[in-house]
């Protein structure tokens, strides 16, 4: 088949990669260069751990003091708060214990296989040394306080995540520049993470290029459909006028693809909950692991280019312009955590997750087309979902049995 791939992100690369190995003719569609859009600058974990949704039980309590501060962990813009009022609702209803265990018990299974979906994509694009598993610590500023997300850890535990507590002594042993302000860690040895996220997607992309894929440098705005009740796709149109005649299509195109899914019969509630970063270039720190400071909801990432230290939510949608000072909030964390890291020199970002207000992405056929494919939503957690998301469409492409129960993901959900 050939097959349109709309996005260039981790998402769109991965399915591709995928794609081709099963031998299809793959054209991407996107106005911007690989890995320029959320795939560029997030935190780059790949965490088979991370399978805890946005909504935990008890957030419900904790929003409003939130929503107060412009620069706390969660805020929504004054002016979009109407708009995305009734889907932060529907969030909050995913929250309770039992909606919580079901969606983790989804999440995980697309979590677990991560390396082993990244392996084969790594191996033949040469790229390996973009990823390294060298585990994750949670980590708190003391044993007392962690206890307060006793429930969440062990929940990932019941579902097979390894999680190893670490003391003091051991945490200082570990990672020398956690002294002072931590006293208690959690370990997930599992972990792994990416030193430049964007290069990884450029790696890939570049390699499905090299294997004939074709990039078309151009939004796709539409499609033609034929056949019975018109559930052919037969050609993507896009912003120049042009129509490319395909025999798929895989709508990979993070926060910006609901109105082409709805144009394909599925109509999902994505939401963009914008995150930032600041990259400390400048970095004097010898972390090995990627540190997660549960109490701050700060990631923090030695990367390629710097010490990366990401996190945040902010509801203000996809056309807003960035609130640099909230990058600038996580700078002023960054040094309260690391009073003696150097920063100099930094860079900052912003970038728009696509999300469902149940944590899960949307991994599917489209409601009204029988060869056009859904794969976005991947909310916190694109990079780690990536390959595996790539695996199955590819599988559902094929007309094979998933190895993911692909259910919990349906785009019919809603
Ligand atoms: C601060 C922050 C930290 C994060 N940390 C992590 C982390 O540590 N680990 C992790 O797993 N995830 C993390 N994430 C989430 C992760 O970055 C996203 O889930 C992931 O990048 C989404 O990938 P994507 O391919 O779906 O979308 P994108 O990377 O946004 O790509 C979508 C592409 O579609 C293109 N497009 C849009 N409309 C069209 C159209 N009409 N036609 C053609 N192309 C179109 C866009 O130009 C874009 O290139 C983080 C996110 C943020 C913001």
């Amino acid at each position: 088949m050939h097959v349109a791939v709309i996005g260039t992100g981790i998402v769109g690369t991965c399915t591709a990669s995928w794609l081709q190995r099963d031998g299809h003719r793959v054209s991407f569609f996107d106005p911007l260069p690989p890995g320029e859009a959320c795939s560029f600058g997030n935190a780059g974990s790949l965490s088979p751990s991370a399978c805890l949704p946005v909504g935990m039980p008890g957030m419900v309590k904790r929003v409003p003091q939130w929503l107060l501060d412009p620069l706390g962990p969660l805020t929504v813009r004054g002016r979009y708060a109407p708009a995305v009022l009734p889907w932060l609702v529907r969030m909050l209803r995913h929250s309770t214990r039992e909606e919580v265990t079901r969606i983790a018990t989804a999440l995980r299974s697309l979590l677990e296989p991560i390396f082993e979906c990244y392996d084969p994509l790594l191996e033949q694009a040469g790229a390996q040394q973009l990823v390294r598993r060298s585990g994750c610590l949670y980590v708190y500023s003391s044993r007392e306080k962690a206890a307060q997300w006793n429930w969440g850890m062990n929940l990932r535990r019941s579902l097979g995540v390894e999680m190893v507590d670490v003391g003091q002594d051991e945490l200082e042993a570990l990672e020398p520049d956690l002294k002072g302000r931590f006293r208690f860690g959690i370990r997930a040895p599992e972990n792994g993470s990416t030193l430049d996220p964007s290069a990884l997607v450029k790696a890939l992309h570049a390699h499905c290029v090299a294997q004939g894929a074709a990039s078309v440098r151009q939004a796709v705005t539409g499609f033609e459909r034929e056949g019975r009740g018109a559930r052919q796709v037969t050609a993507v149109r896009t912003a120049d006028g042009q129509r490319t005649p395909v025999d798929g299509v895989v709508v990979a195109a993070g926060a910006w693809s609901a109105r082409l899914a709805a144009q394909l019969g599925s109509r999902v509630p994505l939401e963009t909950q914008r995150g930032y970063h600041v990259t400390v270039r400048s970095s004097n720190l010898q972390l090995r692991h990627t540190v997660m400071a549960v109490e701050n909801n700060l990631m923090v990432n030695p990367m390629a280019m710097g010490l990366r230290l990401a996190g945040t939510v902010e509801f203000a949608g996809l056309k807003a312009p960035p609130r640099y000072e909230r990058a600038q909030a996580l700078l002023r964390l960054g040094q309260q955590l690391f009073p003696h890291l150097d920063t100099s020199d930094t860079t900052q970002w912003m970038g728009h997750r696509p999300c469902l207000p149940d944590s899960l992405p949307v991994i599917g056929r489209a409601g009204a087309a029988d060869n056009a494919w859904l794969a976005f939503g991947h909310g916190h957690m694109g990079m780690c979902m990536g390959a595996s998301t790539g695996r199955e469409v590819a599988h559902l492409v094929a007309g094979r049995a998933t190895q993911v129960d692909l259910a919990p993901f349906s785009p019919a959900r809603f």
